[in-house]
């Protein structure tokens, strides 16, 4: 079967009220996503989404002709692509919704269908007051949720921890709580420096007072040992979610940088090369489980091939009600993901990623 067509649709969604996540100044008013459609000669389409896919123009090339099945070839083209332009990988993941279809199988069995679920945890973005966040954490605990991820803002690490005590003054040990610092990376234009070694070790001993499961991004990627140095304090230490190679992400884990390594299937280093880094974070006693955060597809592949390769304790269920829902997260998809009242995330069943795009946006059918 031959690949005979990539294009794209971009749809845009007004957000009032603006979502004010902790990693952008800038408070986001739209949110802006793009489908990636494969069409091939035997009337399979797959979609994908992720990277807003700008830039791609004129590397449709390397993929139309060649066929579907052959995805060593184009995961090779893909990093070819990226080294020089775009994170691509929402071809990749439009090429797996195919070869499902084709097989009439889930991209979590072609993966190695471990797992048909996995508990979630409820991943929120917005800076709040402790005793704000502390009334979402029980609204997260009774909406059936085990566990919830805090972001702390780098200037404010004190408020981290009074929401930390909070939260646990408000439910307990239901929850198991991650925290998320944000300083690995940054939105084009902000040029702050991250925080110190020192600094994060400080916040690091005074988080896992409240029994944290792990804290992520405390410190930059490039930074191995203060990373190493953060590990084996009563936390674990996560991160890795937007690296750019397979190199990278492989330092990180032979290096033992992190005890939870995250990169993006979508966004990172690719759907097929999860695999190995799976199984490589896992001989050396790591976990595996990836960043989610981009739409309701990147949510959907991650899930699929987290759920296939399995040894995942949770996965990332972006989730901060009132600004950032599942109809907000998914606009781009006919129908939300979301989690039951047993809080797991169940694999969509149907073959591909089992979910159909939200015509409605289009002008014209592309189906
Ligand atoms: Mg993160």
């Amino acid at each position: 079967m031959k690949i005979t067509g990539i294009r794209f649709e971009r749809a845009s969604l007004q957000l009032d009220p603006p979502f004010c996540p902790n990693w952008d100044p800038t408070p986001r008013r739209t949110f802006g996503a793009t489908l990636t459609i494969l069409e091939t000669d035997g009337g399979v389409v797959g979609y994908g989404a992720g990277d807003d896919m700008g830039g791609f123009d004129g590397y449709e090339k390397y993929f139309i002709g060649k066929d579907l099945f052959d995805v060593a070839e184009h995961v090779r083209a893909l990093e070819t692509i990226t080294f020089h332009a775009g994170r691509y990988w929402p071809i990749e993941v439009a090429i797996w919704d195919a070869i499902g279809k084709a097989k009439n199988k889930t991209v979590a069995e072609l993966f190695g269908g471990a797992e048909k679920s996995i508990p979630a945890y409820a991943s929120t973005g917005a800076v709040m007051t402790a005793p704000e966040r502390a009334e979402s954490a029980r609204s997260i605990r009774d909406a059936g949720f085990k566990a919830m991820k805090i972001r702390v803002p780098q200037t404010q690490l004190d408020l981290g921890i009074e929401t930390l005590k909070l939260i646990r003054e408000a439910v307990g040990n239901d929850l198991e709580i991650m925290v998320d610092l944000n300083q690995a990376w940054r939105m084009p234009g902000d040029t702050r420096d991250p925080i110190d070694r020192k600094t994060a070790m400080n916040f690091v001993d005074a988080a896992v007072d409240y029994g944290v499961y792990w804290i992520e991004e405390p410190l930059p990627m490039e930074d191995i040992e203060g990373l190493k140095s953060l590990r084996g304090r009563g936390t674990r230490i996560a991160g890795g979610e937007m690296v750019r190679t397979i190199h990278e992400i492989r330092t990180l884990i032979d290096n033992d940088a992190l005890d939870v390594i995250q990169a993006d299937v979508v966004l990172a280093a690719g759907m097929d090369h999860s695999r190995e880094i799976a199984r490589r974070a896992n001989e050396r006693g790591h976990i595996f489980t990836p960043h989610t955060w981009s739409n309701g597809y990147g949510l959907a592949a991650n899930l699929h091939v987290t759920a296939g390769i399995g040894g995942a304790p949770f996965i990332e269920f972006p989730f901060d009600p009132p600004t950032w829902t599942s109809e907000r997260r998914d606009f781009l998809m006919a129908e939300p993901i979301n989690v039951g009242s047993d809080g797991l995330l169940h694999v969509p069943t149907g073959p591909g990623l089992g979910i159909e795009p939200n015509w409605s946006l289009f002008k014209k059918s592309v189906a």
